[in-house]
């Protein structure tokens, strides 16, 4: 389904974001890629999906060689990539039906669909995506009315309804609180191995994702640190996945409790420094403060 070599890519300011991928993903296969934020996450999954166009490698999805796809089939692939944000990416002004109509934009090019006037045909798999997540109930409710677990309900639902070879999510349960993250969660994983569509999910909470994924792809600094079960997560692997962020050697929401409380500490300092450096340059500048300018 997914064969990634070696990948590599450079963002136009010459920053390397992915030194070295390797990866294969089998159809209906649901892998969690984890990593700290910077690791380059996002980019493999913005590569897969031809938002970017990776320097060099090989990646071969779905059939489509994306190092050698010309725009049209690169077009074509991303309308059979469904793919799932961490904000939702939903149209908030219209229905919740219409959001998830959204998802046959791509794969029925008629221009009746344009003029979102949908066949009886993509009604029905929208009907049936609504139902997979629960939410047919909401199909009259504009986006906006929902609570942000429902809205990636109904991201879970366009993402269905494009009826997609591969789901990309880039942190779909991130903005939601614990409870309705792991509640999400599962209804992602579960959607993913109902219709056996292979399912690549970033997700920082490593806690979280155990619950839900047999398989961990690990990524620090562009490479894959560590490609197994999640049995295998151990101590090491996880210093070497998180390392760079010198994280302590708890994971999942631990973490980011601790990394929030070394930003206060980190901002503090700055704060009590800046204290300290504010009356010297006023001196030197003889009057007004450095901060009393801003
Ligand atoms: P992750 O998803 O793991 O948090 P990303 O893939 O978003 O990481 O980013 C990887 C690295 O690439 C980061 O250092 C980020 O700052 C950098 N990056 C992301 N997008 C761009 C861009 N458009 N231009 C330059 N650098 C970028």
């Amino acid at each position: 389904m997914l064969k990634v070599r070696n990948l590599r890519h450079v963002y136009p300011n010459g920053y390397q974001a992915l030194n070295s991928i390797d990866l294969d993903v089998a159809e209906g296969e649901v892998v969690a890629i984890i990593g700290r934020s910077g690791a380059g996450k996002s980019t493999l999954l913005r590569c897969i999906n031809g938002l970017e166009r990776a320097a060099s490698g090989e990646l071969v999805c779905g059939g489509v060689d994306l190092m050698k796809a010309s725009g049209a089939e690169v077009r074509e692939l991303e309308s059979r990539i469904g793919f799932i944000w961490q904000e939702y990416n939903l149209i908030e002004r219209l229905s919740v039906m219409h959001n998830v109509l959204a998802g046959r934009l791509g794969r029925n090019q008629s221009q009746a669909t344009w003029a979102f006037h949908f066949t009886k045909e993509d009604r029905e798999i929208a009907v049936e995506a609504l139902e997979r997540v629960n939410m047919l109930h909401r199909a009259k409710f504009r986006a906006d009315r929902l609570s942000g677990g429902e809205k990636q309900r109904v991201g879970i639902a366009r993402a269905v309804a494009q009826q997609p070879t591969l789901i990309l999510a880039d942190e779909p349960v991130a903005s939601l609180d614990p409870e309705l993250a792991e509640q999400v969660m599962a209804d992602l994983v579960r959607v993913a191995r109902e219709t056996g569509v292979a399912t690549l999910i970033n997700i920082h909470d490593v806690e979280l994702a155990s619950e839900f994924c047999d398989r961990f792809v690990a990524i620090a600094q562009g490479t894959v640190v560590y490609d197994g079960p999640a049995d295998g997560i151990t101590d090491d692997v996880l210093n070497r996945t998180y390392r760079f962020d010198r994280a302590p050697k708890v994971y999942g929401r631990t973490v980011l409790a601790e990394a929030t409380k070394a930003a206060v500490r980190l901002d503090e300092e700055a704060a009590r420094l800046l204290g300290e450096v504010d009356p010297k340059v006023d001196a030197l500048a003889g009057g007004e403060s450095v901060r009393g300018r801003r």
